[in-house]
């Protein structure tokens, strides 16, 4: 597309049609057809018709089928599954009328805290890169976009808004941004989401290293940039920086910006606003593909939700006691969550199923006689003595006891981190009575990321059910009874009890830094690193049966490495396993991980059989990023791993790679070819890093400090605005309105969380993400009138005049 196809718009219209209509469209213009986004990712959360202008979705969205959230859907290690629920999505899209799905989430889990790690992937790139091309490619062979987000480095939740996250260029490059990439090159998702924070100075939406020359002119990415929903902080310096639409629609202050800004003949903004309207232009075709009218096969659905569960839940611990037999004597089912399951996370990616199952009646069904206590109350915090006790009493009196417990809504919530990584106090204690009364105690955990397992000795089993979607407690039932083998493998780590410096929770420092200080060791490779212990390795997960690896070999072909192998289903239980492929590269030149996945592969084998598998690694799978020069492959000796999870390694085999060759001549002295990055010998001493040495590997300013006499401007958030009688004043009246609009919604912690998450949430954000209430434009007068620069009954006026939100 060139210029001509847009040289009959308007500049007007241009500035207007580059952000939003309303919460979820663009705006339809001459020659270019709106275009309907929808969350996302697993699932829709599509606005009932009539509410899309002002209702960002904090109410019961139409009904859509709720796919389990990535954490589990990656646990499976099975890329057919991504695929497939990626088309399913895109089926359900088409019913509903939706062109784009805003997913899949790949930020990668830095830390176990972010309240957002239900949606996302893995501590791994590699994992995400798959996960994401798979879901991508199921979603857009329906001709339904895909907006892969949050771009880049949105791994927190406390103050995403205005943070600014630190990174050095190899973790950047390697863990970070790897996902993207992939995704990108390979698949051309017809979107990008830029995330919140600031990446390394500049905000994501304005940052044009990010969404130019690494997205556009290093990747070669074609599609169409969009905000986060109200992530602009400076409309006209984001669309020079590449950023074409801003979400959502935020009132007429951002237009009348542009206009002016195109008025003073500023440097470059016509062709940033005619390249976003091509992309809009673009988009907007390629939605209108024909595509088959008409309803989803709800049943279908929800059947592949139930599969998908099945091969996604984790087994982290089993002495024989499962699967337990269905039989006359009456097993005790304890926690709330097996009657209200928790199967997705809170927030913008919440879906409003088209079914829902809980275990407690799943497993009456399949013949299991049941007894239940609740033992805890999900819907308040507090530690209920009552039905603590009465569980004692039912553990007393049975053989087998079933424990539900896991991460509430209180715990994990999109714009919040957990606390720590511990379940709360009131099934901490659960845990510790109930065991002492009965010995046979298997514990169903639910959450969507990595938790302290301090208890774990005393129960005989424990099945990691992650957050399995609207049929998980039908996966779970089936799992416990053996109707079904577990085959999930753990996306993170699990460390011991709080043995992680990056599962603390960031404080702020006067300027809004996040300092990604361990740099490329997140995750295993941090573990590794240091040679720590931890619960469970990443990709670890049991089975009902055992399986044997063997006939090892790897075949080399100058620029290619096949790793082959046969594995053999050695027990009585149908099953499946996943083979996993590291590569570890040990050189003083330049950091490197002592192993990271580079492939996988899942197999199912009935009882004896034997199958065998290759895993083909390319040339990329040896690269690091070198801080001048970009992708390098070094010269050097490489370790080839193969085992059933990253610390059970059954195979390895070293192999060199010589001037571009991969080799099997081993000798230790191959000159290294890498050249220009950093090494420090003792960067970790204890486990933490000095802050001198990251700033070695930043190799950029930090940011500075902010000044503390500095008056509020619109990024100041609720808790600043607070420390002044009308700031409080002002978030109180803003919190009566929220709290209205959210009355409808039955989720307690849910509507608790939205009004606590206000406080972190800076002025501009509150301003466009209030439904019409008030608009972008307000916010300059609302900072005036903080900062005593304008009277209260001045301020409101001009407010009022300001407001046109159309
Ligand atoms: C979330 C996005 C989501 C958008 C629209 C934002 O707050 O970060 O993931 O797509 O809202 O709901």
């Amino acid at each position: 597309m060139d210029k001509n196809d847009i040289s009959n718009i308007s500049i007007n219209e241009k500035a207007q049609a580059c952000a939003g209509v309303d919460c979820w469209s663009t705006r339809q213009i001459e020659g270019i057809k709106s275009i309907r986004t929808s969350d996302g990712p697993h699932g829709l959360r599509k606005q009932p018709v009539g509410n899309e202008k002002t209702d960002l979705g904090i109410n019961d969205s139409i009904l859509s089928t709720c796919f389990p959230p990535a954490a589990l859907t990656s646990a499976t290690f099975n890329r057919r599954y991504m695929a497939a629920m990626g088309e399913a999505i895109a089926i359900e899209a088409i019913a509903l009328n939706v062109d784009v799905v805003l997913g899949p989430g790949l930020n990668i889990k830095r830390t176990p805290l972010n309240g957002r790690n239900f949606e996302y992937v893995s501590e791994d790139p590699y994992l995400a890169a798959e996960y994401g091309k798979a879901f991508v490619q199921g979603i857009q062979s329906k001709g339904i976009g895909a907006c892969i987000k949050h771009f880049a480095c949105n791994n927190q939740e406390s103050y995403r808004m205005i943070i600014d996250a630190c990174v050095d260029k190899r973790a950047l490059r390697e863990i970070y941004l790897y996902a993207f990439e992939q995704i990108i090159k390979f698949e051309q998702p017809y979107a990008i989401m830029a995330s919140y924070n600031r990446l390394n100075g500049e905000w994501t939406t304005q940052n044009a290293e990010l969404l130019t020359d690494i997205l556009r002119k290093e990747w070669g990415y074609k599609g169409l940039v969009m905000s986060d929903w109200s992530a602009i902080n400076n409309r006209v310096l984001a669309l020079k920086a590449g950023c074409d639409l801003e979400m959502p629609y935020s009132g007429e202050a951002r237009t009348r910006e542009i206009l002016q800004a195109v008025k003073n003949k500023e440097s470059g903004i016509n062709e940033a606003l005619d390249a976003s309207i091509m992309k809009l232009k673009e988009l907007s075709q390629k939605c209108q593909q024909p595509k088959p009218i008409g309803s989803f096969d709800k049943d279908k659905h929800h059947a592949l939700c139930r599969t998908i569960a099945q091969e996604g839940m984790v087994l982290l611990k089993n002495d024989g006691i499962l699967p337990f037999k269905a039989t006359t004597e009456c097993v005790g089912v304890i926690g709330e969550f097996a009657k209200i399951p928790r199967y997705q996370g809170g927030g913008s990616s919440h879906i409003n199923p088209t079914a829902i199952s809980d275990c407690y009646s799943e497993l009456i069904k399949r013949g299991v006689n049941v007894d239940y206590e609740r033992g805890y109350d999900i819907y308040r915090e507090k530690v209920k003595a009552r039905l603590i006790k009465r569980a004692v009493d039912l553990a007393g009196r049975c053989k087998i006891v079933l424990l539900f417990v896991g991460l509430t809504d209180f715990d994990e919530y999109e714009g919040m981190d957990r606390k720590s990584t511990d379940l709360c106090k009131s099934q901490l204690i659960l845990i510790d009575e109930v065991c002492k009364v009965n010995k046979n105690v298997i514990v169903v955990l639910c959450g969507g990321s990595a938790i302290a397992l301090p208890w774990i000795d005393k129960a005989r089993a424990l099945l990691y059910t992650s957050v399995s979607g609207q049929a998980g407690a039908e996966a779970t039932a089936d799992i416990l009874i053996g109707m079904v083998n577990p085959s999930g493998k753990l996306t993170e780590t699990f460390p011991l009890v709080e043995d992680n410096p990056f599962a603390k929770q960031e404080v702020l420092g006067g300027n809004n830094a996040v300092y990604y200080k361990e740099s490329i060791y997140v995750g295993y490779r941090y573990f590794d690193k240091l040679n720590k212990k931890v619960a469970f390795p990443f990709g670890f997960g049991l089975s009902y049966t055992t399986f044997e690896f063997k006939n090892f070999a790897i075949a080399l072909n100058k620029r290619n490495a096949t790793v082959s192998l046969t594995i053999k289903n050695t027990g009585n239980y149908n099953g499946a396993e996943v083979a996993q492929v590291y590569i570890g590269h040990e050189t003083t030149e330049y950091f490197t991980a002592k192993k990271q996945l580079k492939g996988f592969e899942k197999v199912f084998l009935n009882c004896g059989e034997c199958k065998k598998i290759e895993i083909n690694l390319d040339f990329d799978a040896f690269k690091h990023y070198d801080t001048i020069n970009g992708w390098q492959i070094d010269n050097g000796i490489y370790t080839i791993m193969v085992g059933n999870s990253s610390q059970n390694i059954i195979f390895t085999k070293d192999i060199s790679i010589i001037n571009e060759n991969i080799c099997d001549d081993v000798c230790d002295n191959i000159k290294n070819t890498a050249e220009t990055n950093i090494f420090i010998n003792d960067y970790f001493v204890n486990g933490e890093v000095d802050f001198e040495k990251f700033k070695a590997i930043y190799e950029k300013p930090l940011p500075p400090l902010m000044k503390s006499e500095q008056l509020f401007d619109e990024n100041s958030v609720g808790e600043d605005i607070k420390k002044k009688w009308l700031g409080r004043l002002m978030m109180f009246v803003s919190k009566l309105f929220v709290n209205k609009a959210n009355k409808g919604n039955q989720n307690k912690a849910a509507r608790v969380n939205l009004i606590k998450g206000m406080d972190t949430v800076p002025l501009r954000c509150l301003a466009v993400m209030s439904g019409g209430i008030l608009d972008y434009g307000s916010v300059k007068h609302l900072v005036s009138i903080l900062n005593k620069k304008n009277s209260i009954i001045k301020g409101f006026i001009a407010i009022k005049k300001e407001k046109k939100y159309k």
